[in-house]
């Protein structure tokens, strides 16, 4: 049992002068009954909360931290970096070589405009496929959350069964108050991972749709892995009715292969959006595409807009590129897969040994566990019904006791960086059996 009557005392000060004491709701109460850990280090695989607890980080600010804490080739990158002068709000030999590297490993990336959120980038791909197709309507799916623009906040939340609808004909259930209901009437929602629904869909819709968005493996749910052929049937019937197909790898860009995604699965999307393990920690967004497509942003009197003071920040575009630079190793993925599937490995053995109804879903560098009777979580609709979210977050927490950090949110992942080592994996193994003694 760790004490943290520092992370306490911080959060009631926090209260005084952050929104519920954060800077976004899922690092606060939403998340931790009794309030949030206060990290202040982190080195490696390891972090150190402001009462000098120590912990294994399996949540790694939420996959950005690829390589892991204060990587010595990221921190030299950073300091040599601010030293020279950390933006200018220029060009920059620094993007080039950035944009350089993406263009190697994505094999779609043909060009790149980086922003400085996956956030920013979605925005930016949507407005993109809007202006090429001059269509307004696009498509997403139950559970995929693309980030906080408002068209986007629509059905990405977990709901209780009763209140989804049919899934033929989904409720249409907002994540947020103060967006107009206007802007939802240019959303249509399917459900994911289910091909009939889809060409239903597209039947109905396909020839008013800028865009059908998705997530390659749904990262906001856990980790839902698409079914064998789902994302290449939305690339042939996007082509069919002219609609560009989005792939959002914010969450699993430059994570299950240097080219993402779509080069593990083999699909050739006709805008990418990237962040998160493209910064290595550092903010950072991007879109990729062809040129016909990205030079609508060339400057013209009917141009795609796309500012923003921060794009391609100097020391993040250098970090970018030490970062992508590591990720060329050739033990790289190699390492992130093998660690990740000997704690997938490792996990589920503990479960099954004591007993415990949890399946874990996902491979290599991000899975994610779900107590639950079902085989396989398929869908938002799964999730939503046969998951016990609460039981996780007991157990979470139970491990957070025992020094393994992760966030008590069923919805997001566990991610393995470079850092993490098969020691990291025997210890977390060795704290899922305790938990487990502790809960039974
Ligand atoms: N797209 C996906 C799939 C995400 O998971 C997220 C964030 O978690 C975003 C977009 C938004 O990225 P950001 O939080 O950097 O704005």
């Amino acid at each position: 049992m760790k004490s943290r009557p520092l992370s306490r005392q911080l959060y009631s000060r926090a209260q005084r002068s952050l929104v519920e004491g954060v800077n976004s709701p899922s690092r606060g109460a939403a998340v931790y009954s009794d309030g949030p850990i206060y990290l202040e280090k982190g080195r490696g695989s390891h972090v150190w909360d402001a009462d000098g607890n120590e912990y294994l980080d399996f949540m790694m600010s939420f996959g950005a931290l690829i390589q892991g804490h204060a990587h010595p080739t990221i921190v030299e990158t950073v300091s040599q970096a601010a030293a020279e002068g950390s933006h200018f709000a220029s060009a920059t030999s620094a993007e080039i070589e950035a944009g350089e590297r993406v263009r190697r490993m994505v094999p779609s990336a043909e060009v790149v405009r980086f922003a400085n959120t996956g956030s920013e980038a979605t925005m930016l791909a949507l407005r993109l496929a809007r202006a090429y197709t001059r269509r307004t309507k696009f498509l997403k799916f139950e559970g995929h959350y693309h980030g906080w623009y408002d068209p986007f906040l629509l059905n990405a939340h977990s709901h209780p069964p009763d209140q989804l609808g049919p899934g033929d004909n989904p409720a249409r259930i907002p994540d947020s108050e103060g967006i107009p209901q206007a802007t939802f009437d240019d959303v249509i929602i399917a459900p994911w991972n289910d091909v009939s629904a889809l060409e239903r869909v597209i039947r109905q819709h396909g020839q008013e749709l800028a865009a059908v968005i998705t997530e390659p493996i749904m990262a906001n749910m856990g980790c839902i892995l698409p079914r064998d052929g789902y994302l290449q049937r939305i690339r042939e019937l996007t082509t069919d009715c002219g609609a560009l197909f989005i792939l959002d790898e914010v969450v699993t860009g430059f994570r299950y292969a240097p080219g993402g995604c779509q080069q593990y699965y083999g699909i050739r999307p006709d805008i990418s959006t990237f962040g998160k393990a493209l910064g290595a920690g550092f903010p950072i967004g991007a879109v990729a595409g062809p040129r016909g497509i990205l030079d609508q942003m060339r400057w013209s009197e009917h141009m795609v807009l796309h500012y923003g003071t921060f794009n391609g920040h100097r020391l993040t575009m250098k970090v970018v590129t030490a970062n992508l630079d590591l990720l060329s190793e050739p033990s790289a993925y190699a390492k992130l897969h093998g660690v990740g599937n000997n704690a997938i490995a490792g996990l589920r053995d503990v479960f099954r040994r004591h007993g415990v109804k949890a399946i874990v879903q996902g491979f290599g560098p991000m899975f994610q566990i779900y107590f639950t009777d079902r085989e396989a979580v398929h869908d938002y609709r799964d999730y939503c019904a046969y998951v016990d979210t609460q039981r996780y977050s007991r157990f979470v927490c139970r491990l957070l006791d025992r020094g393994i950090y992760m966030t008590p949110s069923n919805g997001l992942h566990w991610i393995i960086s470079t850092a993490h080592t098969e020691s990291d994996v025997d210890a977390l193994i060795a704290a899922a059996d305790q938990a487990c003694k502790d809960v039974a």
